[in-house]
């Protein structure tokens, strides 16, 4: 199966079973908008609370807070948002698309990747076991050739992004003979810039009304009331203000299922370090959110760090956490030293002082930030592609099977009665009254058991829970493990303490970095 069928198959799965539809699906659907179904939105509950509680539980000098959507239009003045958070864009006339300009050459030159590991796979064919591929990629004629083009273009269009030059980016394209993956042509626009945030009235008649804004990050939330919460908590720097809420940006091309959406999630936290220290802390974030990453057990080898080349208006530094996701390594987080460009900006749009007076040196100053950023969205498709297995089991038959960290699953037990009748259905439910005050549980009472454990693979439930003629008798029932499909005979007085050792955070929080 290649990962472009693997992705297919997965986003059909999270559909089939209620983990992500389509946003107003009867009337088509609206592009780049999701909704989370009933184990999606307990999946997305999950990790919101695995980072929420990594944050602020497990730091004391980090606090969290919930802050409006809209906000006064002049923060995005001030955060050079309306100046410019845009993204160059560029139309082919023949098939009427639109494209982002970066995008384009970005892809252009990973084809370019690919050229170069064909040409290693052909000579690898032709040597045989004498091959080294270190010496021949160092010395092939055709992949010196393509490499050295590629770099080129590369170096172009970091130029041509940090220096905001638009027409480069097009002469670029031009160069490169890219052309419309739909309509085939070079028939290509101008590149202009677009703006990427959503645009509402505040006010009931049209002439009195403010526009506003959509925030399109849920930072700025927090640089606002910095003062508020560094004076009510007492605050002492460094010090962090953690949130999750909504961003919406009207993005050019939105694909890959949740990925890149109009509207979605962030989980941001804002560090605050006296000015000098940045580089420090943004450091030890870098360590600290990998960390928590691969807490999850998804293989350390399918993260990395990418380092930024065009680092945005607000950055003196600025790496990614990329994953491994079916369709390549990709971003799903952001650690940026943001400096102190927000809180100061703040300071002169405001026209109010935001400082901090350090008691130990008697200076007052703006502080600077280390950030931390990451999609919920983002990460959700992370746990599922990584989650997602089809597997041949010993009897022959197939399993389709989520493998979620059990902290994480959706569903943390399914408590089956193994016939509807003799009061095992009955005996069933007082399990279930003992257990649905922590727990997230389903009853099944309907088909076979197999049949009933497919289905709780498929939606990645950690334990099964069966009870049987003999529980009746001695208070016990079979339990039975998602991964391993291992069944163990338990007392019923047991379950609670052997499910808690499996799907408690604690054994994730254990293995972060703080
Ligand atoms: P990209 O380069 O993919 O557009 P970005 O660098 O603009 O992302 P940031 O502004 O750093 O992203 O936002 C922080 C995080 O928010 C990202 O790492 C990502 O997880 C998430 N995010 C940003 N844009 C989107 C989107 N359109 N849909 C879903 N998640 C997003």
């Amino acid at each position: 199966m290649t990962q472009e069928e693997l992705f297919k198959k997965l986003v059909a799965h999270s559909k089939e079973y209620g983990f992500i539809f389509p946003s107003s699906e009867i009337y088509d659907g609206l592009s780049a908008v999701y909704d989370y179904g009933q184990l999606g939105v307990e999946l997305k509950n999950n990790i919101k609370r695995y980072w929420w509680d990594s944050m602020v539980k497990l730091h004391m000098n980090i606090v969290g807070i919930d802050a409006a959507i809209f906000m006064h239009p002049k923060t995005w003045e001030a955060s050079g948002h309306v100046s410019a958070f845009n993204d160059p864009l560029i139309d082919n006339r023949d098939s009427k698309k639109r494209y982002r300009a970066d995008v384009l050459i970005e892809d252009w030159l990973a084809k370019q990747d690919e050229k170069i590991q064909k040409e290693v796979d052909k000579a690898r064919k032709r040597f045989g076991e004498s091959f080294d591929e270190a010496q021949y990629r160092s010395t092939s004629p055709r992949v010196l050739e393509i490499a050295a083009k590629r770099d080129a273009i590369h170096k172009r269009m970091a130029d041509a992004m940090n220096a905001n030059d638009l027409n480069e980016l097009r002469q670029i394209i031009l160069d490169c003979e890219i052309v419309c993956p739909i309509s085939g042509t070079k028939n290509w626009t101008e590149v202009r810039q677009f703006n990427l945030m959503f645009e509402t009235k505040l006010g009931s008649v049209a002439e009195g009304a403010n526009t506003i804004y959509l925030r399109p990050e849920t930072a700025q939330g927090i640089f606002v009331n910095f003062l508020n919460v560094q004076k009510t908590g007492r605050m002492k720097i460094p010090f962090g203000i953690a949130q999750i809420g909504k961003a919406f940006r009207n993005e050019i091309v939105a694909r890959q299922f949740i990925f890149r959406m109009r509207e979605f999630e962030q989980m941001e936290m804002q560090f605050f370090v006296k000015p000098g220290e940045e580089m420090k802390w943004w450091n030890k974030w870098k360590q600290t959110r990998m960390s928590w990453h691969r807490a999850l057990g998804f293989g350390d080898d399918q993260y990395h760090f990418h380092d930024h080349e065009k680092l945005a208006h607000y950055a003196n530094a600025a790496t990614d956490i990329e994953y491994n996701f079916p369709f390549g390594f990709k971003e799903v987080e952001g650690i940026h030293s943001r400096t102190d460009f927000d809180l100061g900006n703040h300071q002169k749009f405001s026209g109010k002082k935001i400082q901090y007076f350090d008691p130990e040196s008697g200076e007052s100053y703006v502080p600077y930030v280390v950030e931390t950023s990451i999609g919920v969205d983002r990460m959700v498709l992370q746990v599922l592609s990584a989650a997602f297995h089809e597997e041949k089991m010993e009897n022959g038959e197939e399993r389709v099977v989520m493998h979620f960290p059990s902290a994480l699953a959706p569903i943390k037990v399914a408590i089956l009665p193994l016939v509807k009748k003799d009061g095992l259905p009955e005996l069933a439910r007082t399990i279930i009254d003992d257990l649905k005050f922590d727990y997230t549980l389903q009853y099944d009472e309907k088909d076979s058991i197999g049949k009933r454990y497919r289905r709780q693979d498929a939606i990645g439930t950690p334990f099964c829970v069966t009870v049987d003629h003999q529980s009746l008798e001695d208070k016990t029932v079979t339990i039975r493990h998602r991964d391993t499909m291992a069944q163990e005979r338990v007392p019923i007085a047991d379950l609670h303490r052997l499910i808690e050792e499996e799907v408690s955070m604690r054994k994730l929080f254990a293995k972060i970095e703080l």
